[in-house]
């Protein structure tokens, strides 16, 4: 994921800057009163889709970009509540029972509450639209103690949707892979996973076709000296 990273950024940046002439010729020649009229519409296509594939490659340039984590003390459960709130709204969980397991009693975490909460949302909308032809679906949250990292965390988010096959789950953190067409960049997965990496932590996922998909998120400690028995913080603090 690493080297592919690379790779992609290195051709964006060499697409840039082409790039970068044909937009503003094209518009400079699309302003220009010598262009013959007819020619105008023909201009119009050349200046949008050279804008389109500006858009294609900043996408690119975020996918690749490299996740320098910012980290800073966080009570995971809270970052799980305020992402959570940013798509509960959305029409995919509509019918969806949202369940909050939320041990109060975690140790805060040095994290990128930022990064975290773009891998959570990212879960959460899967879920969403993996749950959102059920009559009812049911997203449970779950945060504990890892039992086998002192002051890591464990975080489990599980829906009852259409889960995916055993083909297609090793495949779902690879870039690009998505079953949604041309609805889905396949990104979302493996950007949180360069995140979770990035972070000393592991994302696995779980699934069955026709019962549901969880994924499990383990984050350590890597608690800051200063922070050390910084003690605990309640889930709605
Ligand atoms: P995208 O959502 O753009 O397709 P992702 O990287 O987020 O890309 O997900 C990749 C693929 O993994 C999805 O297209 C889908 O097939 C599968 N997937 C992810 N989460 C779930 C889920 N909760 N239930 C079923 N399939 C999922
Ligand atoms: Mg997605």
């Amino acid at each position: 994921l690493a080297s592919l990273g690379e790779l992609v950024a290195g051709i964006a940046h060499e697409i840039n800057n082409p790039l970068s002439g044909v937009l503003i010729f094209s518009e400079l020649v699309a302003k220009d009163k010598r262009l013959d009229p007819a020619l105008k519409k023909d201009m119009e296509i050349i200046s949008n889709e050279a804008q389109r594939c500006a858009g294609i490659v900043k996408g690119l340039l975020e996918f690749a970009r490299d996740y320098q984590p910012h980290m800073a003390p966080c009570n995971i459960n809270q970052v799980l509540i305020d992402s959570l709130r940013l798509v509960e709204c959305q029409s995919v969980f509509q019918n969806v029972v949202i369940l909050r397991e939320l041990d109060n009693r975690l140790p805060v975490i040095l994290a990128d509450q930022n990064q975290l909460k773009q891998v959570f949302i990212n879960i959460f909308i899967n879920a969403g639209q993996a749950m959102q032809d059920l009559k009812r679906g049911e997203l449970r949250i779950n945060t504990r103690s890892d039992a086998e990292l002192v002051g890591g965390v464990v975080v489990t988010i599980a829906d009852s949707g259409c889960g995916v096959s055993e083909e297609q789950l090793g495949k779902l953190f690879d870039p690009f892979f998505t079953t949604k067409g041309t609805g889905g960049t396949g990104l979302g997965l493996s950007v949180s996973y360069g995140i979770i990496q990035s972070h000393g932590g592991s994302i696995t996922v779980e699934s069955r076709v026709g019962s549901g998909t969880a994924f499990i998120i383990r984050l350590p400690c890597c608690l800051a000296d200063e922070e050390e028995g910084a003690g605990q913080i309640p889930a709605d603090a």
